[in-house]
């Protein structure tokens, strides 16, 4: 991601028509296979705030009947990372999460219940602004711009 694109205007969460994404992944030169099709899907229909884990995917797949192995997803996760599709997010120490991303996504943070592990989404420029002014510094062109807080939700204190 670009600084260029990473002050865009808001991009809506959860709108992505896979049309868009078939588009954006032919662009990208990459012949769009039912398996990488069908990943973006389970992404696609996942609720706004809902991250899912390589697992998830796999499991969702499984139980959609697609004969999928979990090394593909691992390897199919990472090309879209790649691509700027997919976001992957340090949520937890265990493991990775993944949330669909575009050029145009606006980059949002997470606050993590430590008991239940609910996770909450927001947003605020002066974090992403924090970011980009600390890439430049440093001579960094900004990736991605993550910033998580752990704490205790209402339910669970
Ligand atoms: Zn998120
Ligand atoms: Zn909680």
């Amino acid at each position: 991601m670009s600084l260029a694109t990473m002050s865009s205007p808001h991009f809506v969460y959860g709108s992505h028509h896979p049309e868009v994404l078939k588009t954006l992944l032919n662009q990208e030169g990459f012949r769009i296979t039912q398996q990488r099709h069908k990943i973006l899907e389970v992404l696609n229909a996942a609720a706004e705030g809902d991250h899912l884990s390589a697992e998830d995917i796999h499991q969702k797949l499984l139980d959609q009947g697609e004969k999928i192995g979990v090394s593909t997803i691992y390897r199919t996760l990472h090309l879209l990372v790649d691509l700027g599709l997919l976001r992957e997010l340090a949520l937890s120490e265990e493991r990775k999460f993944y949330e669909l991303s575009n050029p145009m996504t606006v980059a949002h943070h997470h606050l993590i219940c430590s008991q239940c592990g609910s996770v909450k989404e927001f947003e605020d420029a002066a974090i992403v602004s924090l970011g980009q002014d600390e890439a430049l510094r440093q001579g960094f062109s900004l990736l991605d711009c993550q910033f998580t807080v752990y704490g205790v939700c209402e339910q669970c204190s």
